[in-house]
């Protein structure tokens, strides 16, 4: 079993591959390390490597794959680079604003090694699409964001027999393994059944510290190095988890579910499903519910203002976001609300705001529970007031 000996039989490298003069010496690094060598760079070349995204994750990924000469690099990615992006996806340039993720990761790594092929996916990975992309590749490095395209990766990864290097982030910490491998566990072993909807807040939710996705893409790089040489003590079977605070490494065992509904013994899911609707997730054409709390424009409030009416804004975020920016508000945490509602005069009327209105609707609906009539909750929260009344006001 491979979790047993620790090195996974890797393919071994066909007679009829050689490296050029200009290759000897691009990868001489890895040439006179005996554990690669020329039969390991040779099966480096002939690799096929497939990245699902090329944000944060995919950024080292990419490089370093790039880098150490993996013949055939797939990538898969739809967005467009964002300048909130630049904090951590350092495959990207500033320059790159606003271009399609792929063209720009594309470009950069052929840039870094024009020896090796790069094949581009701009589209979202779905059921309809993936066996079909990621078919033609020897190892899938998952480097998404969401439980729905986890889901989706890990059971073609392992309906097609193929390594599944995964990663994940999130604020200061991460985890990385290598599932999908035979005779290893899945994503599924570990987690059967995905967390309710909104429960694990996104980076974007959450945040990330930039250096974080960089450590662990770049162990998954190097797993994903390992897997093709077939060298070293793979992550199979093995969830490495990091903490960049306390700067640790742990490890836990994870055990392959011989009930597991993908790679169990009696497997009942064999094609793939609906990974939105088994995550709980409305289809992205679904309109947003309609709010029932009672709402206000950042214009109408700014109109109020300016007359002179006697409105008061209480600002539902973290001290922390109120340091990046804010309307004067009166700041209590929503968490904080019940025990300091007593702050509030129920008398007058009250504008309640937070980042993008989400929280402040609970704050509103909250309050109308305690018997606050004269409240409203600010559409579209800080964001909306930068973009239609005050663009002084920073984004975050
Ligand atoms: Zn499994």
């Amino acid at each position: 079993m491979a979790t047993k000996t620790g090195v996974p039989p890797a393919a071994s490298a066909s007679p009829a591959v050689t490296l050029s003069k200009q290759e000897v010496l691009r990868y001489s690094r890895h040439l006179i390390m005996p554990e690669v060598g020329m039969e390991g760079q040779l099966k480096l070349k002939q690799a096929k490597v497939l990245c699902i995204g090329t944000g944060g994750l995919g950024a080292p990924l990419g490089l370093y794959l790039a880098a150490a000469g993996v013949g055939r690099i797939g990538l898969v990615d739809f967005d467009i680079v964002d300048f909130t992006n630049l904090q951590r996806q350092v495959l990207f340039g500033t320059s790159d604003v606003g271009h399609p993720k792929i063209e720009a990761a594309a470009d950069r790594l052929r840039n870094l090694n024009p020896e090796i092929q790069i094949d581009t996916f701009e589209t979202h990975l779905t059921s309809e699409n993936a066996l079909d992309i990621l078919k033609d590749y020897d190892v899938i490095a998952d480097g998404t964001d969401n439980f729905p395209t986890r889901y989706l990766v890990n059971d073609a990864s392992v309906l097609l027999g193929k390594p599944n290097v995964y990663g994940s982030i999130f604020r200061f910490e991460g985890q990385i393994t290598v599932f999908g491998y035979p005779g290893g566990p899945c994503y599924r072993c570990l987690y059967p059944e995905p967390p309710p909807p909104g429960l694990v807040p996104s980076c974007a939710e959450g945040g990330v510290l930039g250096v974080l996705p960089g450590i662990v893409g770049t162990i998954q790089a190097a797993e994903t190095l390992k897997l093709i040489i077939g060298k070293g003590e793979p992550l199979i079977g093995r969830l490495l988890l990091f903490d960049a605070l306390g700067m640790r490494f742990r490890e836990l065992k994870l055990r392959k579910n011989p009930e597991c509904p993908v790679c169990g013994e009696h497997p009942t899911l064999t094609k793939l499903i609906d990974y939105a609707e088994f995550c709980g997730i409305r289809g992205e054409e679904a309109p947003m519910p309609e709010t029932t709390v009672p709402e206000v424009t950042p214009k109408e409030l700014k109109a109020r203002l300016d007359r002179g009416d006697d409105v008061y804004i209480l600002d539902v975020r973290e001290p922390h976001e109120y340091q990046i920016c804010h309307i004067q508000g009166h700041l209590i945490p929503l968490g904080e609300l019940p025990r300091r509602v007593n702050e509030l005069d129920s008398s007058r009327e009250i504008v309640a705001h937070c980042r993008s209105g989400k929280r402040s609707a609970e704050a509103v609906e909250f309050l109308r529970k305690a018997g606050f009539r004269k409240i409203w909750n600010l559409k579209g929260g800080i964001l909306a007031w930068s973009d239609e009344v005050d663009p002084s006001v920073p984004k975050y």
